[in-house]
């Protein structure tokens, strides 16, 4: 299977987010404590150290740990939608993320997520600009 091409121009909203093809979060991992951090990070916020930070692609499957419904917003943005703190089990990461794909009503605590990217919105220069969020995996598609 090849790729798709993309036809329209896209980048992630903020440099060294996320990497598009394939579809990966970037984090920094700490070879001296073996942290993981999301976002990238300039010093391990476990052991402070300074040096050595690589960046590591962060695994695509998550749960969901918590999460509210935002029903209020401002216009613009549609409401409701779920926003939730994603455990990544492969990273030990934990971040915050939309989660899409079911009703706000029928998410769950530790129900399984997969990363996404989506359209956040367009530069000036008309490049679409991609963010991430997660979409209810009701069975695991890789
Ligand atoms: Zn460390």
């Amino acid at each position: 299977m090849s790729p798709p091409q993309t036809a329209a121009r896209a980048r992630p909203f903020r440099d060294g987010l996320l990497r598009l093809d394939p579809p990966r979060l970037l984090g920094s991992h700490c070879p001296a404590c073996g942290t993981t951090a999301f976002p990238s990070r300039t010093f391990c916020p476990r052991c402070r150290a300074g040096d050595g930070l690589v960046e590591t692609e962060l695994g695509v499957e998550g749960r969901v740990h918590s999460f509210t419904v935002v029903r209020q917003a401002p216009p613009g943005v549609e409401v409701p939608y779920v926003l939730a703190q994603v455990d990544l089990p492969a990273d030990d990461v934990r971040l915050m993320a939309r989660v899409v794909g079911v009703a706000p009503e029928e998410v769950v605590l530790d129900m399984p997520v997969t990363l996404e990217l989506a359209p956040f919105g367009t530069a000036e220069d008309g490049t679409v600009l991609l963010g991430h969020r997660f979409t209810a995996a009701a069975e695991v598609a890789r």
